[in-house]
């Protein structure tokens, strides 16, 4: 059993009108994040759909100072984007999904997904959506740190800094010694 992260793809990362939006790249990987989520659950690998989680106010959150407010618990911003949203409605309920809050950019820190990895026995994750240089580089970074195999979809990650985005898959390969597809 291999693990499947679908990282940060909601409406406010994702759609024209998100609060901090990766726009076009973000909104192209729609197909390809669709489809290998359809894939892997056929195959009762473990999906998790990690997903960032801020309250209304925090001034105690250090991205407060970073960034404006986004995928606010309850809001519509917080949704999954499009026909990931669609494909999480049909599984939601099954035993191999799993829906995980973060409210950091790596989705090891502060969660207990690397416990729900280990309990499964899976050494090996692969890594969707977005921003490339961000949630996915620094979950990647703690797989790397945690004793994983990461495999990142090319296909299936965006950012909205397209140096960031090249420097980020180059660092996946030559530094964390992870597979690019
Ligand atoms: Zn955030």
């Amino acid at each position: 059993m291999e693990a499947l992260l679908i990282i940060d793809y909601t409406n406010d990362f994702v759609a024209t009108n998100g609060a901090l939006t990766c726009g076009e790249p973000g909104q192209q990987l729609e197909t390809y994040i669709t489809d290998l989520t359809v894939k892997m659950a056929a195959q009762k690998d473990f999906i998790v759909f990690a997903c960032d989680l801020h309250e209304q106010e925090d001034p105690y959150h250090p991205e407060s100072k970073l960034f404006p407010p986004h995928n606010i618990r309850d809001t519509d911003g917080r949704k999954l984007y499009g026909t990931v949203a669609t494909a999480y409605e049909h599984i939601k309920e099954e035993p191999y999904v799993y829906w995980m809050d973060k409210t950091r950019y790596s989705s090891f820190a502060g969660t207990n997904l690397a416990l729900k990895l280990r309990e499964r026995n899976i050494t090996s994750i692969h890594l969707v959506g977005v921003c490339t240089d961000i949630c996915i580089l620094h979950t990647a970074i703690d797989a790397y740190n945690e004793g994983f195999t990461v495999t990142i979809h090319e296909k299936g990650v965006a950012s909205f800094n397209a140096a960031g985005h090249e420097w980020a898959l180059n660092h996946f390969k030559n530094s964390l010694g992870a597979k690019v597809l």
